[in-house]
């Protein structure tokens, strides 16, 4: 088994290229590593070798390992569907939920967010193949509800998220993923008041194609900790 540390280091050599390879500057893009199923003795020596960005689908499990690892300063976001009675521990738990698509949702994460605490960050997740097994909003309706989100006071719309269905071949991949982009494009000529600067999208076998299509937080599982047991 290779070491964690060594996978960080493949891995964000290959965010670097990819940016390099796009024009983009290296730092523009971040890298987020997706925890889900993962020990927090695994996390724990990924944060030691430098990655502070960790990424949760499932609410109970996300919530153990924060316990467990509470003495680190780990930047949790949500990235995984969301059931509507689990905002209020989602909205006191982490700073970013990307996985926001429906109003009733944010109005609860935003109605629950503890007051000292600064806005919850969110991303507004897309389906962009329009899958009936996906969550997310359907392209027609980003426009109407990323507008009311930004009325929502505890929360700050930041962009986009999408889980595009698997594709082979990078020029596949980067049409998609550049679907989402001009989405997002046309969501920020409408609301120029919220700067829209967050595209989470890429994950371990798109992160290239991703990251040449403007992604900026790219969510990496497999590719750091293996093949999910
Ligand atoms: C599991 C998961 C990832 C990571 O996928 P890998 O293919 O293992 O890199 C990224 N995003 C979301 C929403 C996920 O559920």
């Amino acid at each position: 088994m290779p070491k964690l540390s060594d996978k960080l280091t493949e891995v964000r050599d290959r965010v670097r290229s990819a940016a390099i390879s796009a024009g983009r500057d290296p730092d523009s893009v971040a890298l987020m590593a997706v925890s889900k199923r993962q020990s927090s003795e695994a996390i724990r020596e990924l944060f030691e070798a430098g990655q502070t960005l960790f990424g949760e689908n499932y609410l109970q499990e996300a919530l153990d390992k924060q316990t467990l690892l509470a003495d680190l300063n780990i930047d949790w976001h949500f990235i995984g569907p969301i059931q509507s009675n689990k905002a209020q521990a989602l909205a006191q738990h982490f700073s970013w939920v990307h996985s926001v698509d429906r109003m009733k949702v944010a109005k609860l994460l935003s109605q629950h967010r503890p007051s000292h605490l600064p806005p919850l960050n969110i991303c507004l997740q897309i389906n962009i193949d329009d899958e009936a097994s996906k969550s997310g909003a359907t392209p027609t309706e980003a426009a109407a509800l990323a507008e009311e989100l930004t009325h929502l006071p505890n929360l700050r719309l930041r962009g986009l998220m999408a889980i595009p269905k698997p594709r082979t071949g990078f020029a596949e991949q980067k049409k998609v993923l550049e679907a989402v982009a001009l989405l997002q494009q046309q969501l920020q000529r409408q609301l120029p008041q919220t700067p829209l600067d967050t595209l989470s999208m890429g994950m371990s076998s798109d992160l290239d194609a991703a990251i040449a299509a403007g992604a900026t937080v790219v969510r990496i599982g497999t590719a750091l900790f293996g093949e999910r047991t």
